[in-house]
């Protein structure tokens, strides 16, 4: 996408003050999911790095986390020719190999998948980087199914809550 298409893009996630506690601006990328060219000038800025002009793919997988992440790993998935893992929220799964306990912004929280990943380059992503619990612990799940993590990707990062830091070198196709 060029930059004409991603300012377009960002105009199109909605902003909402305490919700859902006070104190919370959240932050929801539903219309932009929902506008076709904002989903693909998104979906190819956030593949960009990880995948060089006219080479294959450097990620064998992409991990997505539930929910918003999965619309972005599908997406992110399809286009690449790769296949999708979803990190599902604690008590989805009959029986998850692996679960892993976080902290969130405005919650407590833990996420949860299996499978067998030894050998699999996973590129992790979601649709928001805000405290950077989720992704740190999405990283624990992939490195405790045998998958090496190649990178992280997000929509949205909200510079002030300095996710980063738990998660550097996260790609951030916007940043506030
Ligand atoms: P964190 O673990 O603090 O980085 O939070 C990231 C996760 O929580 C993502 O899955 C987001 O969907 C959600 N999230 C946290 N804060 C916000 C916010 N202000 N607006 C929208 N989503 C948020």
């Amino acid at each position: 996408g060029d930059s004409a298409g991603l300012q377009r893009a960002s105009a199109l996630i909605s902003t909402t003050p305490d919700f859902p506690t006070p104190g919370v601006l959240f932050r929801d990328v539903t219309p932009l999911l929902a506008d076709p060219r904002a989903y693909r000038d998104v979906l190819d800025a956030m593949a960009e790095p990880f995948c060089a002009d006219g080479d294959a793919p450097g990620f064998d997988l992409v991990a997505g986390i539930e929910a918003r992440g999965f619309v972005m790993a599908g997406g992110l998935a399809a286009a690449a020719g790769t296949g999708v893992l979803p990190i599902r929220k604690a008590g989805k799964l009959p029986n998850p190999q692996v679960t892993v306990e976080y902290g969130l912004e405005y919650a407590e929280a833990a996420i949860e998948s299996s499978g067998d990943l030894t050998g699999a380059r996973v590129l992790l992503v979601d649709d928001v980087l805000a405290t950077g619990g989720t992704l740190r612990a999405a990283r624990t799940v992939v490195q405790r199914l045998g998958g090496t993590v190649v990178g992280s990707a997000v929509i949205l990062e909200l510079e002030e809550l300095k996710g980063r830091t738990l998660v550097p070198g996260c790609h951030a196709v916007f940043t506030v």
